[in-house]
C-alpha cells in the first residue's frame, strides 16, 4: 500500500464521483487532504467521514473557474498543513451537452472555463510553491474526449484537449524544479457524470451499459499510485486506464 504519510495534497472535484473516491483513498494512504469543490454540506460531509476514519481531512468550498477561489484554496493548504505536496485538478462539467450550432455562448464559455481554465488556475497557483521547494505532483484528470472528438460535447472535447496541452506545457517548464506533472485518462467512470451522458442519448459514449463503466476506486487508486512515486515515471505524460501496463502497476484486477 502507498504510504502518503506527512504529505498534504489537495483534491478539487472532491464533492463527489471520482474526486470524493480519491480523498478518501489519499487519505487512507495517510496523506492529509483538502477537498474543494461548490457543494459546501458535501465536501464537509466528505471530509467528516475520512476524519470519522482516523484520516486528517479539511473542506474548502472553491468554484475552480474562479482564480480567486483557487488562490484562497492554496492558502489554506499550506496554513493549515504547512506543507503542500500534491495538487489533483479533477473537478469538471459535461454539461451543457448539445450541438455546437445551437450552444449557448454563455454557459458553452463557462464550461470551459471549468474544464479548461480550471485546470491552469490549479496549476498557476500551486507551480510556484511546488517549484520553490523543488518538489510536488501535480495530476490533471483527463479524458479520453481529448483526443476524440465526440457529438455534442464540443466544449468538453476543445476543454479536456487544451488541458492536454497544459499538462505537457508545465511538465516542460516545471520538471527541472522537481515537479511531476502528470495526466490521467479515466475511461468510463460510473459516476453522476455519466448519469446525465446517458440520459442525453447524443453519442456513442452515451449508449455504453452502465455495467460496462469501472467504479471510481480505480481512478483514485490510481492517482494515489501517481502521487507515491508513479507520477515520476509518467511525467509529462497522460496515463490511461485503458493501458493494461498502468493497470497492472496500480494493482487494479484485470478484466
Ligand atoms: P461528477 O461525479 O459529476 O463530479 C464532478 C465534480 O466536480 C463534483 O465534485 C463537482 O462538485 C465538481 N465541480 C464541478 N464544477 C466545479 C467547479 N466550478 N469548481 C469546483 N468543483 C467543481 O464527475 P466525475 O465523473 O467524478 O468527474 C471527475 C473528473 O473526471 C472530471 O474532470 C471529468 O471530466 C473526468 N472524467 C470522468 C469520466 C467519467 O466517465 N465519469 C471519464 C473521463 C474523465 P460541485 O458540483 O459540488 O462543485
Amino acid at each position: 500500500m502507498a504510504d502518503l504519510s506527512g504529505k498534504a495534497i489537495i483534491v478539487t472535484g472532491a464533492s463527489r464521483g471520482i474526486g470524493a473516491a480519491t480523498a478518501f483513498e489519499l487519505a487512507q494512504s495517510g496523506a492529509s487532504v483538502i477537498l474543494a469543490a461548490r457543494t459546501d454540506s458535501e465536501i464537509k460531509h466528505n471530509a467528516q467521514q475520512i476524519r470519522n476514519h482516523g484520516g486528517e481531512a479539511e473542506a474548502v468550498m472553491c468554484d475552480v473557474s474562479k482564480y480567486k477561489d483557487v488562490q484562497a484554496l492554496i492558502s489554506h493548504c499550506e496554513s493549515t498543513f504547512g506543507r503542500l505536496d500534491g495538487l489533483i485538478n479533477n473537478a469538471g462539467v459535461i454539461e451543457p451537452i448539445g450541438h455546437l450550432a445551437t450552444s449557448d455562448p454563455e454557459t458553452w464559455g463557462h464550461a470551459t472555463d471549468i474544464n479548461f481554465k480550471g485546470v491552469y488556475h490549479g496549476m498557476r497557483a500551486a507551480l510556484p510553491i511546488m517549484m520553490a521547494q523543488h518538489h510536488g505532483t501535480i495530476v490533471n484528470v483527463s479524458s479520453g474526449a481529448a483526443h476524440s472528438p465526440l457529438e455534442g460535447w464540443s466544449h468538453y472535447c476543445a476543454a479536456k484537449a487544451g488541458a492536454h496541452m497544459l499538462t505537457l506545457c508545465a511538465h516542460k517548464e516545471a520538471a527541472t524544479s522537481g515537479v511531476n506533472v502528470v495526466g490521467l485518462s479515466p475511461g468510463t467512470v460510473a459516476t453522476e457524470m455519466q448519469v446525465l451522458i446517458k440520459a442525453s442519448g447524443i453519442n456513442p459514449v452515451s449508449q455504453m451499459d452502465t455495467a460496462d463503466h469501472i467504479d471510481a476506486e480505480w481512478p483514485a487508486k490510481t492517482i494515489t499510485w501517481l502521487c507515491s512515486g508513479g507520477a515520476a515515471e509518467y511525467a509529462g505524460q497522460e496515463v490511461s486506464l485503458r493501458d493494461e501496463t498502468i493497470r497492472k502497476q496500480v494493482g487494479l484486477a484485470q478484466d
